[in-house]
């Protein structure tokens, strides 16, 4: 009888995921010979024996729950001589597609299962891990993924963690975290002072897994204010960590969908309506959500069970705009005059990844920022690309990678306003180039003359003799929509932001654009108005309001925003043009309406007056009703009659709550309207929902909604978020498109 061998190559996530051990149990039980190994392309395996067929057809069914299959390719080869299955040493570098890291996974049950065995020897152990645990991104240096090419090169195996390192009985099987309380990483302080700290309203800066945490007692107001004050951070929300379900169930509504993201491995940060008025008043006041996320390090789970507060601020270790510290100095020099104490541990992070963060609508998860847990799995491409980096736009970037039919994002970067965040926009894309193998042929930016970004992929691509790319700000939003899709095909994007760099040099934000990839018509937008003091008036809904009221013809005499002190100069900008910009901005639509129905005059953070006016808009209410026309090929959604509307109802005293609720209802029937004479002249069936507008729950509901019964495919997003985190993604398609 002829003997059976394969070579087989398993590509996608399977390095560092329990893989090789899994092949190899699964080899011995079939009875077979060969081996397996890991290299940069992923996982190689030759088997060989009778049971081959058996051994193909369960290779992806049973795989290990981290891992995620690519591809399978198998090949015949020539029998050989041998007996017995083994797993062989990492072959080193080469050059083509290479496999993925996974990313930083919550601690396991059966981690945490021996982190409270007082008979385990690693009972309470801070840096607990396994094949299927433990932070994965954020301590490679290298690959292949070793240990060699890991922060625990920095901690030789002891006897007894070696033997289980090398069993692949042990389910610790080369397990890079794995380590002990003999040979591991340590705290810089006892668990039981942590938690002691906490409860005595101390700010605990503790080093996590992508770095630090700012901690203190979330029903401790005084804690929470004294946060808020160190950290200039105004009213932006902080989230907050709590033990498990039940303990997030006590101050926050959940649903299934909720559930079960929240305890999935990546633990995002989710928002949820809030149970606790007073909780939610200190930690995200003018929001109806809270940020919630479960315990996700051994750590953490140490000081709940130490009897830490049940609710725990967790807010990034970061002053103001700064990005994340990962470095015990750093932490030290930077934080120092916010945190009271400081818990470091001695495992290097190597690159920085902020907590995800999701919102639920109606059952469907989107990301609002997609970092820890995520960041680096690739995301599908639906057209191959040529290598290069993309760099998103200013706030919120997030970065890519992208070669052939895959992008990788970085995690969560932030306002790349200042040089710290640059430089960690650089190391970011960097380190995620090196670890994919990617050598750039082009850099890609944003058009926006202002932007950093776009400055530094000038730069960057002189310096490295490669193209640099400019993308539309809007026409990106809706690439990365489709690409997350898989969507290869016409698509009419609802392109809702607050700011966008538009072909024309003006102010983008709510335009209606037909296309794809290869390019985009823009079919139509909300009117423009002209902005005083043009970006600047970010920070002020009143004078947003102010050039909304002037451009409706209606007298500001008498308006919530007339209360604005710079009225008269306001105005005056407004009648002479000087120092105006024209913008279609729709987050600016929604800000002006937040000030003329007294909902927020000034903010402090980012889109805050649209999440108070959404916060508020609750029950049923008839859309107010906006003029959507034909303007030769230009379809413009004039705002006039939502503004009439707001002034009316703030002179009328009708409950704000309704009249919030009759502008949403409003703005997502102009849409409707929209789409359907865009459909009459072009044909087309799917709208895309995309731009930090459609961060907006009761929008987008409604959106999908009245779009679904109008009889659209509706898009909205699932992997990548609307807002500008997004962006990279779409950049690295229309850029692929191009070239
Ligand atoms: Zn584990
Ligand atoms: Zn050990
Ligand atoms: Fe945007």
């Amino acid at each position: 009888m002829v003997a059976i061998r394969r070579a087989v190559r398993v590509t996608g996530v399977v390095q560092g995921v329990g893989f090789r051990p899994y092949v190899y149990a699964l080899a011995r039980e079939l009875g077979l010979s060969g081996h397996v190994g890991n290299d940069v392309h992923g996982v190689f395996i030759e088997v060989q024996g009778d049971g081959v067929e058996e051994f193909l057809a369960r290779l992806p069914a049973d795989a290990p729950p981290l891992s995620v299959i690519e591809d399978i390719t198998v090949a015949e080869v020539e029998p050989q001589v041998e007996s017995g299955f083994r797993i062989v040493e990492s072959a080193g570098s080469q050059s083509g597609e290479v496999t993925s890291i996974p990313p930083d996974t919550a601690v396991c049950e059966d981690c945490l299962r021996e982190l409270r065995d007082p008979d385990d020897r690693r009972f309470g152990y801070p840096f607990i891990a396994c094949t299927n645990c433990g932070p994965r991104y954020t301590m490679v240096t290298g690959l292949p993924y070793d240990r060699a090419n890991t922060s625990m090169a920095d901690f030789p195996l002891c006897a007894a963690c070696e033997a289980e390192y090398t069993d692949p009985g042990s389910r610790r099987y080369h397990a890079q975290p794995t380590a002990c309380w003999e040979c591991g990483p340590q705290l810089s302080m006892p668990v039981a002072a942590v938690v002691a700290a906490l409860n005595q309203g101390q700010i605990v800066a503790i080093k996590g897994i992508g770095g630090y945490h700012l901690a203190c007692d979330g029903l401790d107001s005084e804690a929470v204010d004294r946060l808020r004050r160190r950290k200039q951070r105004g009213d932006k929300p902080f989230a907050v960590m709590v033990a498990d379900v039940s303990a997030a169930e006590r101050i926050a509504v959940l649903d299934s969908a909720s559930q079960e993201l929240l305890a999935s491995p990546a633990r995002p940060v989710l928002l949820l309506p809030s149970r606790d008025a007073g909780l939610q008043g200190h930690v995200a006041p003018g929001n109806s959500f809270i940020g919630v996320m479960l315990a996700y390090t051994p750590l953490h789970h140490l000081l709940f069970d130490a009897g830490a507060p049940a609710v725990l601020v967790m807010t990034s270790g970061n002053v103001s705009d700064e990005p994340i510290c990962i470095d015990v100095q750093e932490s030290q020099m930077r934080l120092g005059a916010i945190a009271d104490v400081f818990c470091h541990h001695d495992r290097v992070i190597q690159v920085a990844c902020d907590d995800s963060v999701f919102r639920v609508i109606g059952e469907v998860p989107q990301p609002v920022r997609r970092s820890r847990g995520y960041t680096p799995s690739p995301i599908s491409l639906p057209r191959s690309c040529p290598p290069m980096i993309a760099v998103g736009g200013e706030i919120k970037a997030t970065a890519a990678v992208a070669s052939g039919r895959r992008a990788w994002l970085t995690g969560h970067i932030g306002d790349v306003e200042n040089l710290e965040t640059l430089q960690m926009l650089e190391r970011s894309v960097g380190v995620l180039a090196d670890l994919e193998r990617v050598m750039p042929e082009a850099v890609v930016s944003d058009a926006h003359p202002g932007y950093m970004s776009r400055t530094w992929a000038a730069r960057y691509a002189t310096d490295n003799g490669i193209d640099h790319i400019e993308i539309q700000h809007h026409h990106a939003h809706l690439a990365s929509l489709m690409a997350e899709h898989g969507v290869d095909e016409p698509v009419l994007g609802m392109v809702f932001d607050g700011t966008g760099y538009g072909v024309d040099g003006t102010i983008w934000g709510g335009e209606i654009l037909l296309g794809g990839y290869d390019g985009v018509q823009r079919v139509g937008h909300l009117k423009p108005v002209s902005l005083p003091g043009g970006d600047a008036a970010v920070r002020f809904p009143s004078r947003v309001a102010l050039a909304h009221l002037f451009a409706a013809g209606v007298d500001p005499n008498g308006t919530a925003a007339a209360q604005s002190t710079d009225l008269r100069l306001v105005q005056q900008m407004l009648r002479t043009g000087s120092h105006c910009t024209p913008t279609t901005s729709m987050g600016r639509l929604f800000d002006a309406v937040a000030s003329l129905l007294d909902v927020r005059q000034a903010v402090d953070y980012e889109a805050q007056a649209a999440i108070e006016l959404e916060a508020l808009a609750v029950g049923a209410a008839d859309p107010w009703t906006a003029q959507v026309e034909w303007d030769g090929d230009d379809l413009v959604i004039d705002p006039a009659g939502w503004i009439r509307a707001a002034v009316d109802s703030h002179r009328r005293l009708v409950p704000v709550a309704w009249a919030a609720r009759a502008f949403h209802a409003g703005v997502a029937q102009a849409v409707v309207v929209a789409a359907c004479a865009v459909r009459d002249r072009e044909g087309v069936g799917t709208v895309g929902l995309t731009g930090g507008v459609f961060a907006n729950a009761v929008l987008t509901r409604d959106c999908v909604a009245g779009l679904t019964a109008a009889g659209f495919k509706v898009l909205v997003h699932r992997i990548v978020p609307p807002n500008d985190g997004g962006l990279a993604l779409g950049q690295v398609m229309v850029a692929g498109a191009g070239s």
